[in-house]
């Protein structure tokens, strides 16, 4: 079973720029280089092609498909035209072009991708338009359409038809992602990569080192991130630097999902075998799991789903993961803990100190989540966003405050640290404002990416039966970070 191909696309501002891209395209172990001419000054179909080490498509993209080209359609036939004499490996043109039927006639398909995008959504009558591109006899069929949610790509998946003919199928925007990293899964004879120069394009780099793309079949078993909006998660990075130790035909992507239906349904086409979640979906999934342990039950919240046949099992590793790095060293029972927030991680923070046996007190700007919260644990809402003096031997960021790009925030001043232990949910940067001033203030700083660790180590065992040596996940999320 080989994987699809890989097409890096290229522009530039001239053709030398263009050239020196499609040389380093090549260098970077693209199967194929989309030479984007209508996004470069000079179009020459001559200069592009020569000396190339790569097959290519040429394309010229109109404006009125998302392209740049600012010359008439008879000066895009002559560039389609000329390259096709030249031995271009492919070109591309749109289905809707006036001159596709007589470009198509001119080969008799070969060498021809057909292409159609809709940079809006899926158009009602996707399957009819495809069967019409299938029937003008291209080589290859392109569809891009822009996913609006996990579901829009279930539209492409059922346009294969099974092989009978060469497809390349895309969902662009961020819900689009799994079709780009796994093209196998979609009957996609290749996927494109590159410098985002279409909506949700990533870097080939990204697809080869992050996400396996070299070693995913439609065999691949898969695994995902629910949640949204998901920007650039360090949890693909370790799962699948696990999967890849392991020995195991597995990927971790993206699922950027638009509610929790949306990811049921996609995941049920796909046969996904398992899935982090992470905000808004932890309390959603919980509620459509259909069993859950004791702790995620306890807590209220899933952060990790586990299909076994046609039932979705969940559980809460946050819970173990938060206690991790403060397992074997403090003695939690009867430590007075502070928790900053009043999110999905602060009850599995809250939960995990109270069934420790601290004190748990919650300190949150919305009073009436501060008191759910607190509620979760047999205690009396504080009523306050921050801690009085004295009154804490352990405080807990829960908050995002002080994440990457703000790094000079905190949700404590400077000035408040007086008790022993300070311990940050937040990963990126490792060093917070607020560990720097807890450090400042005498006390011993705990970072968020133990956490984040550690609760990776549970699920990845959990799905594969095996925990990832020592260290692994930890390098992979430093390498990331
Ligand atoms: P969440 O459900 O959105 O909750 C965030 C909490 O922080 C809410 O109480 C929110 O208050 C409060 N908050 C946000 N911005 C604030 C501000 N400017 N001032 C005061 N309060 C503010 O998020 P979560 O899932 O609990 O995650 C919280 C943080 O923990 C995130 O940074 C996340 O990345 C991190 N985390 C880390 C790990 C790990 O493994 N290290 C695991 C889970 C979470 P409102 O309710 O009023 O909005």
């Amino acid at each position: 079973m080989s994987s699809p191909l890989l097409c890096i696309t290229v522009a530039g501002p001239d053709m030398t720029a263009l050239r020196r891209h499609r040389d380093e395209a090549a260098a970077q172990g693209a199967d194929l280089v989309e030479l984007r001419l209508d996004l470069v000054a000079d179009p020459d179909v001559t200069a592009a092609l020569a000396d190339r080490s790569t097959p290519v498509i040429v394309t010229c993209r109109a404006p009125w498909e998302g392209g740049q080209f600012k010359g008439s359609e008879e000066e895009r036939l002559r560039i389609l035209t000329a390259a096709l004499a030249q031995g271009a490996e492919y070109v591309d043109v749109e289905f809707k072009a006036g001159f596709a039927g007589a470009l198509i006639g001119s080969n008799r398909g070969r060498r021809i991708v057909l292409s159609m995008h809709d940079f809006d959504g899926v158009p009602g009558d996707l399957p009819e338009r495809v069967r019409a591109m299938r029937s003008a006899g291209a080589d290859v069929v392109k569809v891009a359409v822009q996913a609006q949610s996990l579901f829009d790509n279930l539209s492409l998946l059922e346009l294969g038809d099974g092989g009978a003919s060469r497809c390349v199928f895309v969902g662009m925007g961020p819900c689009g992602l799994p079709t780009r990293l796994l093209p196998a899964h979609f009957g996609s004879e290749w996927s494109y990569a590159g410098d985002a120069h279409a909506p949700g394009q990533i870097s080939a780099d990204c697809m080869i080192k992050e996400f396996r793309y070299r070693e995913n079949t439609e065999r691949t078993a898969l695994y995902g991130l629910v949640g949204y909006p998901l920007g650039h998660s360090l949890s693909p990075a370790m799962h699948n630097a696990a999967f890849r130790a392991a020995g195991v035909d597995a990927v971790y992507v993206p699922l950027p999902a638009a509610n929790a239906d949306d990811f049921l349904e996609f995941a049920k086409a796909l046969h996904v075998r398992g899935a982090s979640v992470t905000i808004p979906y932890k309390v959603d999934l919980f509620k459509r799991v259909d069993a859950a342990d004791q702790v995620s039950t306890q807590v209220g919240a899933v952060n990790t789903l586990k299909r076994r046949q046609t039932k979705w099992l969940g559980r809460n590793t946050d819970v173990n993961g938060f206690l991790a790095p403060l397992r074997g060293r403090h003695q939690l029972r009867g430590m007075r803990a502070a928790v900053l927030g009043a999110g999905g991680a602060a009850r599995g923070v809250a939960v995990a100190l109270s069934t420790s046996g601290a004190e748990v007190s919650v300190y949150a700007r919305n009073p009436d989540r501060a008191a759910e919260v607190s509620k979760l644990v047999n205690r009396k809402p504080t009523g306050r966003d921050l801690p009085p003096p004295k009154s804490w031997d352990l405080i807990v960021n829960a908050t995002p405050i002080g994440t990457f790009p703000d790094l000079g925030a905190s949700p404590m001043p400077a000035e408040a640290f007086d008790g022993r232990i300070a311990y940050d949910l937040v990963y990126n940067p490792a060093e917070t404002q607020f560990l720097k001033d807890a450090a400042a203030a005498g006390c011993e700083t705990i970072g968020g990416l133990d956490m984040l660790v550690a609760q990776a180590e549970d699920q990845s065992e959990w799905w594969i039966g095996r925990r990832p040596p020592a260290g692994l996940m930890r390098e992979a999320a430093m390498a990331r970070l």
